[in-house]
């Protein structure tokens, strides 16, 4: 079974006004961080020396995975970040053509880190862009302008990954649905494969939460972002980017692995303060809190971990439990990941995993979504219509 990896890297130049992802500025912890998770990725991979085998997603024809996410990977010094990929791949044994991605920031983006990754194993860059129109970089409060975000595309090609991806956010006041056409057909032309985007939202705790959640007319209306999310899907895929999950879209041969490995239900494993895993029956994580992090890992023993993992020791400073699945919750979770995909739920396969039809479990949910027009049914799938698109959290609602 492939084996996927996630790594949580909190740390951040600065805070975002919308952004409620976990992530720190102060730098003064890095070292330690990276020390830390040094020592918990040998600590899991000693531990997974065999598949669990109690997960059973859908993993046909997947390759491994490992993901730096963050916070932004991109932010501290190559050498950390590189040590700590190459430690990785040797502790969980990932294969030679894994996927390996890291997202980066274009602020600090330069191309001595690029060789370094580039040497360490990263063959996949997800570049937090966000927008190419610097009024609405402004008031998304980025560190970099449209010019620094283009000039990071070119270095990466330069660096010579081909294999780019490029976050825009949608339904940002002042933002048109014309330029974010223009942004993707700039992306296009420099080299990007894969395209993600997200509608901005208001997360409480945020500053632009406490900006916009009493006026809320300053923001873009619901009726027009939904316009522009469907403008910018007829237009990715008029530039040959295909969508395959309600945010990501990309040229044949570059969706994410490791992205669809969540999606189809797959193992996999968390590393770092933050960092969310799925490991047997258990969906765990790492609490928001480096100082937990470093310490429970200064002080963990290798018999504490492997409870932990299986599922034997409950919540440790750090590490908490988020659920311990049943199969009927395992069930519920094919809807709610498989109808955000293009492809939907594949009845087939979901029938060969729980031995019992899909559509006589949740024989209500389907048939009143289909009478509504939201839910469409061709074959072996069920999938989202296009209004159903609009309305998908209800609709995923009914299944839950
Ligand atoms: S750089 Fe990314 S993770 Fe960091 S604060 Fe901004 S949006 Fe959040």
């Amino acid at each position: 079974m492939a084996r996927h990896i996630y790594v949580h890297n909190p740390f951040c130049a600065g805070k975002c006004p919308y952004c409620d992802f976990y992530s720190i500025t102060d730098k003064s912890f890095i070292e330690s961080f990276y020390n830390a998770a040094l020592r918990e990725v040998r600590l899991t991979g000693e531990i997974i020396t065999s598949d669990t085998g109690a997960n059973t997603g859908i993993e046909k024809n997947s390759k491994d995975t490992v993901y730096f996410g963050g916070g932004t990977p991109s932010f501290p010094d190559s050498r950390l970040i590189c040590s700590l990929l190459e430690e990785t791949v040797k502790a969980f044994n990932i294969s030679p053509d894994a996927e390996i991605t890291i997202e980066a920031n274009p602020s600090s983006l330069t191309e001595d880190k690029l060789r370094d990754y580039k040497a360490a194993g990263f063959n996949r860059i997800s570049v937090g862009v966000q927008s190419l129109d610097d009024g609405v970089l402004k008031t998304l409060g980025r560190l970099h302008d449209s010019k620094g975000a283009k000039d990071a595309l070119q270095k990466i090609t330069r660096a010579g990954f081909s294999n780019i991806s490029a976050d825009l956010i949608t339904g940002v006041p002042g933002e048109t649905l014309q330029g974010i056409k223009n942004d993707i057909k700039v992306f296009n032309e420099l080299g990007v494969k894969h395209i993600s985007t997200y509608s901005l939202m208001l997360e409480e705790g945020t500053r632009f939460y406490e900006r916009y959640s009493r006026t809320l007319e300053d923001l873009v209306s619901p009726e027009t972002e939904r316009e522009m999310y469907h403008g910018v899907r007829e237009y990715l895929q008029l530039s040959g980017y295909e969508t395959y999950e309600i945010s990501n879209s990309a040229l044949p041969g570059y969706k994410s692995i490791h992205n669809s490995s969540y999606w189809n239900s797959c193992e996999y494993f968390a590393v770092g303060a933050g960092a969310h895993g799925y490991i047997g029956d258990m969906r765990y994580g790492h609490k928001d809190d480096v100082r937990a992090y470093v310490d429970e890992m200064g002080k963990i023993t290798p018999d504490e971990c492997k409870a932990f993992l299986e599922g034997l020791a409950g919540d440790l400073k750090s590490f908490y439990v988020e659920e311990m699945l049943t199969e009927e919750d395992k069930m519920k979770e094919v809807p709610f990941l498989r109808l955000r995909t293009t492809e939907g739920i594949l009845l087939d396969e979901f029938y060969d995993r729980f031995n019992v039809q899909f559509e006589d479990v949740f024989a209500d949910a389907v048939k009143s979504n289909i009478e509504k027009g939201l839910l469409e049914r061709k074959e072996r799938t069920l999938r989202l219509t296009r209004s159903g698109l609009d309305l998908a959290n209800v609709v995923i609602e009914d299944f839950l």
